[in-house]
């Protein structure tokens, strides 16, 4: 008598979602798609075009150069094109304005306090693991440190924000915090709305002091700075590369 299969299982401890690296974008494609033109003077797919049949075949007279089969079993496979510059993922585009404006373009740095930032990073951190009760906890626990100490460095803030994210997920039974994942979701939405709201829109830079530039979107694809006016005359007294330095104070980033 056979004995009875065992079957094997595994139960999902967590899903994430990510965006493919540039190398993983490149073992994923069959083609690298160099060719502008789709279709040839006679209406075929052209060789290393966006129809090339490596991809997939377009209608049902063709077959799949990849996989050989017909346009009903073919699942189609992923082309890449290579981009002779940086460009900024589109999707991300709202995110990067945001971080934009809310940037000092003077020192570079976020136009929020370091208190800010390490508590949202440390709520965050917290909510990775499901634990909704230790985001309020957290917010308790700097406000008590940052009465006692005042003058706290940004480090300071860091190092005991942290101290008590690793004894807070030490001392939870992670095993079932992440069941309500919606609930989860939704105070990790309302963490970063907050944030950018509350935060992200000081006048001036709480580090140097400089005042906030202007930063407006067009399309989706282009952000045009306009500097404050101390900053302006930084660049001309520097003797910087400052576009059109007479009239203007703009920037423009193009984005793609
Ligand atoms: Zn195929
Ligand atoms: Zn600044």
């Amino acid at each position: 008598m056979r004995p009875p299969k065992v079957v094997p299982w595994w139960r999902f401890a967590k899903v994430s979602f990510g965006l493919y690296t540039a190398e993983e974008v490149r073992k994923l494609s069959v083609k690298a798609i160099t060719n502008p033109q789709y279709l040839d003077s006679v209406g075929n797919p052209s060789v290393n075009g966006l129809y090339d049949l490596a991809l997939g075949p377009p209608d049902s007279k063709e077959a799949c150069a990849t996989c050989m089969q017909n346009f009903s079993n073919c699942p189609g496979h992923f082309g890449h094109i290579e981009l002779p510059l940086t460009v900024y993922n589109p999707l991300f585009f709202d995110k990067l304005y945001l971080l934009i404006r809310g940037s000092c373009l003077n020192c570079h740095m976020l136009t929020c306090t370091r208190a800010v930032v390490h508590l949202l990073l440390s709520q965050l951190k917290v909510l990775e693991h499901g634990l909704l009760h230790a985001v309020h906890d957290l917010e308790v626990i700097l406000n008590r440190f940052l009465e006692q100490s005042a003058d706290a460095t940004a480090l300071e803030i860091e190092e005991e924000l942290n101290r008590h994210v690793d004894e807070i997920l030490q001392s939870q039974e992670l095993s079932d915090q992440c069941s309500n994942v919606k609930n989860v979701c939704e105070c990790r939405n309302k963490l970063i709305s907050q944030f950018w709201k509350a935060h992200m829109t000081s006048k001036k830079c709480p580090n140097c002091k400089s005042r906030r530039s202007l930063v407006r979107k067009e399309h989706n694809s282009k952000l045009t700075v306009t500097y404050p006016s101390t900053i302006c005359l930084w660049f001309l007294l520097q003797g910087k590369n400052f576009p059109d330095k007479h009239k203007r104070r703009h920037r423009v980033w193009h984005i793609c």
